[in-house]
């Protein structure tokens, strides 16, 4: 090819400091950053296998398992974001020629169902509608008639704004049938009930940026040792090497020998953001989050709004609130967003146009939030 002139295209870019906008970020992810775990993210850098590092990296997994309610030796923040944790837990787990049940009651469990796929898996499903949580003796129908060697389910889907209940039952029926159980907790660590070794759930991966309120870059995972087993035994490498957890096991297990640079700086803001899980409690901050979601919840049907999930299911860090008729969902987030500096979001999949999706995460779930989104939402609305 001939050499190009040098052009204006060619000379340095002159580009501004950043300046972001301050946005109060009360959609589903990312949520407020606490301004303890920005600060953590401008400390000075150490080597990824610094003695001085080795030691954040142990506290980091004490923390995680702490938070997840686990025992598991297997507890790693995954370099990458929620959907890296999602591809290390299916990646790994899922061999060609497994089956996985999945569900098909909201936009995550269809992406369980692509990368159990991907992995060379055989997807089935178990059906409930957008907006449903998993009914156990469905789960238990499809159990007996796939025989699955994994099911997955998501614990708070973010699409829908529905928690799942009876996680003991859906586990225990999985159990039976020899099934290890995978679970979505992107949007319930940290914020809703979750207890991963009292409910029996085998693999639970989940995202920073959600209740922990953190910066998305490194993703909550953890396996039992009967998880890991499988994995460590597999006939066939995963098919990513990035994800391989039996490699990564030579970093984060007993060796702390690199296979890749960690990212240092999301490895202090998520050690920060679990300090604080840790200092507040956890129980306290299920609580925390139920309270102010409550008041959130009250606000908009004080407004005359309804909310997409009945209150048996509802979930508190993801506000699923039906869009009246004849108003626009996009035109309400774009007003919010311009006059008010606010983000909430509109819905996606089978429920595009229907709900809004009103978040109430991690730091974000403050009083001056809940004020501020229910007012603002009424001012656009009215
Ligand atoms: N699972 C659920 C339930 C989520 O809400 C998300 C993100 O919103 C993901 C998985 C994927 O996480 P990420 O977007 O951080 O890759």
């Amino acid at each position: 090819m001939a050499q190009q002139p040098s052009t204006e295209a060619t000379r340095a870019p002159s580009v501004g400091e950043l300046t972001p906008p301050d946005r109060t970020l009360m959609g589903p992810g990312p949520s407020d950053v606490n301004p303890r775990v920005l600060r953590a993210m401008s400390t000075p850098l150490v080597g990824h296998l610094d003695p001085s590092f080795i030691e954040i990296m142990d506290e980091v997994q004490e923390l995680l398992r702490y938070t997840f309610r686990t025992d598991n030796q297997w507890t790693i923040p995954v370099s990458g974001t929620g959907s890296a944790a999602m591809e290390a837990a299916i990646g790994n787990v899922v061999e060609p020629g497994d089956t996985m049940l999945v569900p098909t009651n909201g936009y995550f469990g269809g992406r369980m169902a692509t990368m159990a796929q991907r992995a060379g898996g055989e997807v089935v499903e178990v059906d409930a509608p957008w907006g449903e949580p998993l009914e156990p003796d469905v789960v238990a129908d499809a159990l007996a008639e796939h025989d699955p060697d994994i099911f997955g389910f998501v614990h708070a889907e973010t699409s829908t704004g529905v928690l799942q209940p009876d996680v003991s039952e859906l586990t225990a029926a999985a159990h039976d049938h020899d099934a290890l159980v995978i679970a979505d907790t992107v949007t319930s660590l940290g914020g809703v009930e979750l207890r991963v070794d009292e409910w029996g759930i085998d693999v639970a991966y989940s995202g920073p940026q959600k209740c922990l309120s953190c910066p998305p870059g490194a993703s909550p995972l953890t396996l039992s040792d009967e998880a890991m087993d499988k994995v460590l035994s597999r006939d066939e490498d995963p098919r990513s090497w990035y994800l391989d957890l039996s490699l990564l096991e030579g970093y984060w297990g007993d060796e702390r020998s690199y296979h890749h640079t960690a990212p240092i700086t999301n490895v202090y803001a998520i050690r920060e953001a679990l300090r604080l899980v840790a200092e507040e409690g956890i129980e306290q901050r299920w609580a925390r989050h139920e309270r102010l979601a409550g008041a959130l919840k009250a606000g908009v049907e004080a407004m005359g709004l309804e909310m997409n999930a009945p209150d048996e299911y509802w979930l508190p860090s993801l506000n699923a609130v039906r869009v009246p008729d004849g108003i626009d969902d996009g035109a309400v987030c774009d007003a919010l967003l311009e006059q008010y500096d606010l983000e909430i979001a509109g819905g996606l999949g089978d429920l595009a146009g229907e709900i809004f999706r009103i978040g109430c995460m991690g730091y974000s779930a403050r009083p001056e939030n809940v004020i501020y989104v229910v007012t603002a939402l009424g001012d656009v609305l009215e």
